[in-house]
C-alpha cells in the first residue's frame, strides 16, 4: 500500500510504501515540546520506503541526536529519525497523512511522561463546534 501526506501549506509532500511496523500515540515531553501539542501520533516505516515527492524539509537536531523534520514554510512536523535508537526507521507524524482519519493507532507510548489531565479528556464536555453554537 502507498500512503501519501504533506504539510499544512502544501510545499512538502511525501509518499510511504509498504506496511508500517507500528503506529502509536506518543506522550513524551520531547514530542510535546516539538509539536506544541499534548501528544503526537507516529507511524513507523522502513526509512527506504518513505520519500519526499515535493519540496524539502528542514531538520532540527535535538539533544539525543533525534532529527525532527518539518516544513520550513508552515512549520508542520513531518518526520522523526534517530539513527542510534531507531536505526533504519522513519517515524511519520501520522496526522499529516491524507488518510489520517482511517489510520487508527495501535498503542499509546511514553505514558509515564503524559500530561496528567490527559486521562480525563473523554470526560470533558464536548461541543460539535464551539460553546453557544
Ligand atoms: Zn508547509
Ligand atoms: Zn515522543
Amino acid at each position: 500500500m502507498t500512503r501519501s501526506g504533506g504539510c499544512q501549506c502544501g510545499a512538502v509532500r511525501y509518499e510511504a510504501v509498504g506496511e508500517p511496523q507500528h503506529h502509536a500515540v506518543c506522550h513524551c515531553a520531547d514530542c510535546r515540546a516539538s509539536a506544541g501539542a499534548p501528544l503526537v501520533a507516529w507511524m513507523a516505516i522502513a526509512e527506504d520506503q518513505v520519500r519526499v515527492t515535493r519540496g524539502q524539509t528542514t531538520t532540527y537536531v535535538g539533544k539525543t541526536g533525534a532529527r525532527r523534520q518539518f516544513c520550513p514554510g508552515c512549520g508542520t512536523g513531518l518526520f522523526y529519525t534517530n539513527a542510534e535508537m531507531l536505526p533504519g526507521i522513519i517515524d511519520i507524524q501520522s496526522a499529516t497523512l491524507d488518510t489520517a482519519a482511517d489510520e487508527v493507532p495501535g498503542a499509546q507510548i511514553q505514558v509515564a511522561e503524559r500530561l496528567p489531565w490527559i486521562d480525563d479528556l473523554t470526560a470533558l464536555h464536548r461541543f460539535e463546534r464551539y460553546p453557544g453554537q
